[in-house]
């Protein structure tokens, strides 16, 4: 694992190395790359063993949110799967542009998204499938996540359509075997304990034997996730409650790199007392994800059914706009029903309309009946309080045709209303999935600059160290748009690399 051109203690971990990588999530990997192929001697210290690596980015459906034309030219070379050409041909695909995206971030967050962040974010997408092409990660259409066949086309909406070949172990297993190819070394099992800056940066790590080891650098690059693992970091931060969220990813996403950058010098950045949180199984692991199930432990077809709590009463707008720009923050709203817990309800026309992945996958927390009291009985559910939410609901619903590729305008007009994709729920046997709250990442983090260059509370730059990832700060807030936090870590990655290698001549 030499990193070419660095010096070797002799076992094989170099003392001195152009630019060292701590966290080898997407974000760590695509500054890697960026900052070898800029010429860079590279050392990647990763906390989890080989076998568990990969960061939160392994458990992604591997969704990336692109600025893009459409189902061109451009696009169809970029996709690297067996589509015929008779489903290329009947796909309508609009295109996603930067107006669009730019304005996707500002409504999401109800204003509060970096300005200068958002305009990077979203110019640097459009080229980014191309260059991480370049370095051997494949792409595909996501058809079963993000379209509906409508009228015999497949239809996307939602702004979101592009992602990896086989999702977020893809992901990682196509960036690693770029890394081996191209010689940047990486070292597993080397949890970052320490972080001292100045004119050659320090950055010490304990080894997986317990051993306390160190190296000297040009600059550094922290890419270590945020603090989504820790229950006392999130309750601390999120406030009461977040101590019992089930953790959707990476189990060593804790914080404490985060913290060593504030003791250097740090400035926060964005908002810390929010996250992405979603509808996740309720039966899933508490401390972190299942590493085969990975995303299917998701529960995202809830628009086109309706969510109550254990009361038998709902609590959200399900039909609020397209999933893309809701699931995000719908995991908080879980989280504060009477013990934490929601379900999901559809009868027998919905069911066929589930994402499979997700609502076929075993083991599964979830009922089935033919009528919805006995539902009711099997999930937990107060029988009466659900058969009044399900009467109100079904007699409010104006009927216009029912279109999930669309914004169909199918409301059920009942507190709270449900703006789209209202179906009576009155075909059996009903089905009941039961969800709690998923937290996926924190949305506070450092403040980086356009070279993605960490900032001082003077907003001066810090000599030597970069960010970039879930551990940067200033996106999001409250809400955010589906696919964007692999695309964040991409363009803060490639940018924090090229810049990280840029300081060789300091
Ligand atoms: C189930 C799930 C599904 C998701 N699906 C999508 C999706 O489809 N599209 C999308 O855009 N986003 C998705 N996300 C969000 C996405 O995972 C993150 O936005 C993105 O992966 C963050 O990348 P990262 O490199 O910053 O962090 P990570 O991928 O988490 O990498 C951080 C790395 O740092 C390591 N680390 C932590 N502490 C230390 C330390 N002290 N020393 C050394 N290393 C350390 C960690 O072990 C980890 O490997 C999903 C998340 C989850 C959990």
């Amino acid at each position: 694992m030499n990193a070419a051109g660095a010096e070797s203690s002799g076992d094989r971990a170099p003392n001195t190395v152009d630019v060292v990588v701590v966290g080898g999530g997407n974000a760590g990997f695509c500054a890697a790359h960026a900052a070898h192929e800029s010429g860079a001697t590279v050392l990647l210290l990763e906390k989890a063993t080989a076998d568990e690596a990969g960061g939160n980015s392994f458990y992604t459906a591997g969704a990336f949110r692109l600025v893009h034309n459409g189902p061109d030219d451009a696009l169809r070379g970029l996709i690297d799967d067996d589509i015929t050409q008779d489903r290329w041909d009947r796909t309508d695909l609009a295109p996603y542009t930067r107006a669009e995206f730019t304005s996707d971030m500002r409504r999401l967050t109800d204003g509060r998204c970096d300005p200068a962040m958002t305009d990077i974010l979203v110019e640097d997408s459009a080229d980014l499938a191309s260059w991480l092409a370049g370095r051997g990660i494949r792409w595909r259409l996501m058809y079963e996540r993000q379209s509906y066949v409508n009228d015999e086309r497949w239809v996307f909406s939602g702004g979101l359509a592009i992602g990896t070949v086989d999702g977020g172990k893809g992901l990682i297993a196509q960036h690693t075997a770029a890394a081996a190819r191209t010689g940047i070394a990486i070292r597993y099992g080397a949890g970052v304990t320490g972080l001292e800056l100045g004119e050659t940066p320090t950055v010490r790590w304990r080894e997986s034997d317990g051993e306390e080891r160190s190296v000297r650098a040009r600059s550094v690059v922290l890419a270590a996730g945020g603090f989504e693992a820790d229950p006392a970091r999130r309750a601390a931060h999120l406030g009461p409650g977040w101590e019992r969220a089930l953790v959707r990813g990476n189990p060593l996403n804790t914080g404490e790199v985060l913290d060593m950058a504030l003791d250097a010098g740090a400035a926060r950045h964005g908002d810390w007392s929010s996250c992405h949180s979603v509808a996740w199984d309720s039966g899933a692991p508490p401390q972190g994800g299942d590493r085969q199930l990975t995303n299917q432990l998701t529960r995202q077809s809830y628009p086109i059914g309706i969510v109550v709590n254990n009361l038998g009463e709902r609590f959200v707008d399900e039909g609020a706009d397209f999933r893309n720009y809701t699931y995000a923050k719908y995991g908080r709203e879980i989280l504060t029903q009477p013990d934490g817990r929601a379900f999901q309800l559809f009868d027998a026309k919905t069911r066929p309309l589930l994402r499979t992945e997700e609502y076929d996958s075993k083991p599964i927390t979830s009922a089935e009946a033919d009528d919805l009291a006995t539902l009711a009985d099997k999930l937990g559910i107060d029988a009466d309080g659900l058969a009044t939410t399900v009467r109100e609901f079904n007699a409010s619903i104006v009927d216009v045709p029912f279109d999930p590729a669309v914004k169909d305008g199918r409301a059920a007009r009942v507190r709270p209303p449900k703006s789209h994709w209202a179906q009576a729920l009155d075909a059996p046997p009903f089905y009941g999935f039961a969800v709690s709250c998923g937290v996926t990442f924190t949305f506070g983090g450092l403040h980086v600059d356009e070279r993605a260059q960490v900032l001082d509370e003077s907003g001066q730059p810090l000599s030597g160290l970069y960010a970039a990832g879930e551990l940067v700060g200033g996106l999001f807030s409250g809400n955010y748009p589906g696919g964007s936090g692999l695309t964040a870590g991409a363009v803060f990655g490639r940018r924090a690399g090229r810049a990280a290698a840029e300081d060789r001549a300091r």
